[in-house]
């Protein structure tokens, strides 16, 4: 498990990296994910260090709200039916790859296809 000297989204928060970015508060980056699944898959990625789901603390509530604050966000500028879905990967073994708590942010894609 990385570090948080060594996290890519610490270093693109902190704009050490280079990324696309969508939305940005002083809560929480979005970014365009690298390797998108659908026409609109985003990254919300609170600025604060949590690792994951699983590593939670009793004081990460503000962060918490602020991602899905960003994600009802994002929901609004969609076009269409303003359909999405959010999923965030605890742990490897779930496929997480970035130890870096991150919400999916996927719509503009057939759900039941994904
Ligand atoms: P997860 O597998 O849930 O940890 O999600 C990590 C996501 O980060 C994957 O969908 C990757 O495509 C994406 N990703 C990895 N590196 C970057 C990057 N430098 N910029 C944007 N997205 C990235
Ligand atoms: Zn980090």
């Amino acid at each position: 498990m990385k570090d948080i000297q060594d996290c890519i989204f610490c270093k693109i928060i902190a704009h050490e990296l280079p990324a696309k970015r969508i939305l940005e508060n002083p809560s929480v980056l979005v970014i365009e994910d690298i390797a998108p699944k659908a026409p609109i898959h985003y990254l919300i990625i609170p600025k604060k260090h949590i690792s994951m789901v699983a590593h939670l603390q009793p004081d990460d509530g503000a962060a918490v709200q602020a991602v899905f604050y960003a994600a009802q966000e994002l929901g609004k500028q969609l076009s269409g039916s303003q359909a999405y879905r959010l999923i965030i990967n605890n742990g490897k073994d779930a496929g997480q790859s970035v130890f870096h708590l991150h919400c999916h942010f996927i719509a503009n894609k057939i759900m039941s296809d994904f």
